[in-house]
C-alpha cells in the first residue's frame, strides 16, 4: 500500500485486526535482517531495498526500522547457512574459522567442526513499529486504510475487481492479496501451511554480563549436525535475548481463526530450553517471556510474490524469513501492479510455479 502510493496510485487498504496487532506473524519487536540470505542468492537485492526504504523512511520519521551490526551463519563447512551465505548474490561476506569464531564469540558451545560466514550489512529490523509506519505513511500519501474490516471476498470480472466486507464493497481495478496465514482462505488454490510457531525471550545467567547485549551478541542462525538450529540476538534495549528453534516439532497446517494461543510448559519450551542450555551456557535456559505466533510454509520454503490474475497481486508463504524482505517485496508489488519493470530477477517467487 505504501509503495503504491508513494506512485501516486489511488489505494485502498483493509485490514481485519488493528495496526500493529498481535494475531498474525509480525508480531514482537524484532526480526533479524540477514543480507547474505542462505534461503536464496536472488534475495540479497530484496533485502538491500527494504534496507533502503527503510533508511529513506526512517530519515523522514526520525525512527529506526533497522540496525546493522552483522550476523553469523554457523554450522559446519557443508551446513546450510554457512554455503547459503557463501552464495547468496553481492553479498560482502567474510569466512570466520572454527578458532576465530571461538576467540570473537565465546558465548558458543561449538562442536569441533564448526565454522561461520559473518554477514556484515546484516542485523535486526523492528518489526511492530515498521508495520505501523508503513500504513502510517501509506496514508500520509494518500492511501485509505480501513482497520477492524475483514474481507469475505473478492470477485473478479473481466472489467474489475470487488472486494466484499461486511459493511461495504469496495470496487476497483486491481487487487494486491497479502493475508499471510489466512491467503489461501482468500485466493484458493494457493497451497500454503500455516505452522504454530512461538516467539521466545531468555535473560544471561548473570544479569550484569555484557556479553548478550547486540553488539557482543549480533543476530544468528546455528544449524547443529542433527539438522536441528537455534537462531536469535542480544538486545542493548530490553537487554532480552531472543532465540528460537528451528527443526522442532510443530502443528503444521494450523487453521490461522483457530491457532492454539495457550503456552504449554513442557511441549512449547522443553526442546528449546535444553538446545540453549548445551549450546549457550551463559544463558539461563527458561524464558522469561513468549507469545504465539506463525510461520506459514510454502511447499519449497520461498514466498510466493507476483502476479496470480489479471487483475489480481499477490503475497505470502513467508516461510520463516520474510519480514526483513516486506519493504522490498512491496515495492516488487507495486511494479507488478503498475506494469513497471521488477528491480530485480523475480522469476524463483512466481506463485504459479508449482
Ligand atoms: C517466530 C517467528 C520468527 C520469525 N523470524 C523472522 C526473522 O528473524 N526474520 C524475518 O525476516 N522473518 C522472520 N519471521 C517471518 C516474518 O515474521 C513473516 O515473514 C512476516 O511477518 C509475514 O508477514 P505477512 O504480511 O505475510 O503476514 P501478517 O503479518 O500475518 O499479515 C497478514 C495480515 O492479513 C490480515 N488479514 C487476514 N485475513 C484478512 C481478511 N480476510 N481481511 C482483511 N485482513 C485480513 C491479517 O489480520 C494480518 O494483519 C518470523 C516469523 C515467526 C513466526
Amino acid at each position: 500500500m505504501w509503495r503504491l502510493a508513494a506512485r501516486g496510485v489511488d489505494v485502498v487498504g483493509i485490514e481485519r485486526q488493528g495496526i500493529g496487532h498481535s494475531f498474525g506473524s509480525s508480531h514482537g519487536t524484532t526480526r533479524l535482517f540477514r543480507v547474505a540470505c542462505m534461503e536464496h542468492p536472488g534475495l540479497t537485492a530484496i533485502a538491500r531495498k527494504s534496507l533502503g526504504l527503510w533508511t529513506e523512511l526512517g530519515e523522514r520519521t526520525g525512527e529506526t526500522y533497522v540496525r546493522q551490526t552483522g550476523s553469523l551463519n554457523v554450522g559446519t563447512p557443508d551446513s546450510r547457512p554457512v554455503t547459503g551465505a557463501r552464495k547468496a548474490a553481492g553479498a560482502a561476506t567474510t569466512d570466520l574459522t572454527h578458532d576465530e569464531l571461538a576467540e570473537r564469540f565465546p558465548q558458543y558451545a561449538l562442536a569441533a567442526e564448526d565454522v561461520a560466514v559473518w554477514d556484515p550489512d546484516a542485523g535486526i529490523c523492528y518489526a511492530e513499529p515498521t508495520v505501523r509506519a508503513h500504513v502510517a505513511e501509506a496514508e500520509r500519501l494518500g492511501a485509505t486504510v480501513y482497520p477492524h474490516t475483514m474481507v469475505t471476498g473478492i470477485d473478479v470480472r473481466p472489467d474489475g475487481v470487488t472486494v466484499r466486507t461486511p459493511t461495504t464493497s469496495i470496487t476497483a481495478e486491481q487487487v494486491v492479496i497479502c493475508t499471510g496465514a489466512w491467503l489461501s482462505k482468500l485466493v484458493p488454490g494457493v497451497s500454503l501451511s500455516p505452522r504454530r510457531t512461538p516467539l521466545f525471550w531468555f535473560q544471561p545467567r548473570d544479569p550484569a554480563s555484557e556479553a548478550f547485549r547486540l553488539r557482543n551478541f549480533p543476530a544468528f542462525i546455528w544449524e547443529f549436525a542433527d539438522g536441528r538450529g537455534l537462531w536469535g540476538h542480544g538486545s542493548d534495549e530490553d537487554f532480552l535475548v531472543k532465540v528460537g528453534l528451528d527443526g522442532a516439532e510443530r502443528e503444521r497446517d494450523v487453521d490461522p481463526d483457530e491457532l492454539d494461543r495457550y503456552i504449554h510448559p513442557r511441549k512449547d519450551i522443553a526442546e528449546l530450553s535444553a538446545a540453549i542450555a548445551d549450546q549457550f551456557p551463559g544463558l539461563d535456559p527458561e524464558p522469561v517471556k513468549l507469545m504465539p505466533c506463525m510461520v506459514t510454509d510454502s511447499l519449497d520454503g520461498q514466498f510466493l510474490a507476483g502476479r496470480y490474475g489479471d487483475r489480481v497481486v499477490i503475497a505470502g508463504g513467508d516461510s520463516g524469513h520474510g519480514f526483513k524482505h516486506c519493504a522490498g517485496i512491496g515495492e516488487l508489488l507495486a511494479q507488478e501492479t503498475t506494469k513497471e519493470t521488477p528491480y530485480t530477477d523475480v522469476s524463483f517467487l512466481d506463485p504459479h510455479r508449482f
